[in-house]
């Protein structure tokens, strides 16, 4: 294989815990809305909305919060009181504030393969949001470049690999997503390694890639500078 030089990392579920504050959020909204509809109905008819507004919000908190909004006039109706509102808008800023907590294993994996390879962050969500926890993380020193992108495809993997790296041929993404960060890197013509996190967005969920000749699945990121290692006897 041409040797590897340049490796990115997904940021949400990857290097930190992030789905968990969607969850418990949307649990909370279901209360909420528990007068109007049970909470089955409540979970699909957000992640509904969450579908059809990614076209004018793009990922992250705030698109959540007003999709949040969104479900909760379609499901009350007239009916929705305005204490419900302002608790709606709370936790949207709460998660805007949570703490960063960072995934095991993160900090050996890049210690470790930061001398020898270039180390990139390339991240989608809400610009704030994504450089206050890069930011909170502490993590920030460990990457040569972070990458904040409105969406990740390959064209976008081709750009960010050929300006910071030598190509895709020589660039692996690693990620908790196997439809953004594994199946469209795979696409541009990189590595791809899928580190599965036990929460994951509906709207992430694909297919795993077995049989791809440069996909490799890791339990976790401590893991990860190993199959490197290995993968030049392949
Ligand atoms: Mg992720």
């Amino acid at each position: 294989m041409r040797p590897l030089t340049t490796i990115a990392f997904d940021a949400d579920d990857t290097l930190w815990h992030n789905e968990r504050f969607f969850h418990d959020s949307q649990q909370r909204f279901a209360e909420l809305l528990d007068p109007f509809a049970d909470a089955e109905k409540v979970g699909q008819a957000l992640t509904a909305a969450e579908r059809r507004n990614i076209g004018f919000y793009g990922f992250g908190v705030k698109g959540f919060t007003l999709s949040m909004l969104e479900t909760a006039t379609t499901l009350a109706g007239d009916e929705l009181p305005a204490s419900a509102v302002r608790e709606i808008l709370s936790l949207g800023k709460a998660m805007l504030e949570h703490p960063v907590e960072i995934l095991p294993g993160v900090v050996d994996a890049l210690e470790l393969l930061k001398d020898d390879y270039t180390l990139m962050v390339i991240t989608k969500g809400d610009l704030f949001d994504q450089e206050r926890k890069l930011l909170q993380s502490g993590l920030q020193d460990h990457f040569d470049h972070v990458e904040i992108v409105s969406d990740k495809t390959p064209e976008i993997y081709r750009r960010v690999f050929d300006r910071h790296g030598q190509g895709t041929a020589r660039s692996m993404m690693i990620g908790n997503s196997l439809k953004s960060d594994i199946l469209p890197a795979l696409e541009a013509g990189s590595w791809a390694v899928h580190v599965p996190h036990d929460l994951t967005w509906a709207l992430e969920h694909a297919d795993e890639p077995e049989d791809h000749p440069r996909y490799r699945r890791a339990g976790n990121l401590g893991s990860v500078p190993a199959l490197i290692a290995g993968l030049g006897d392949d």
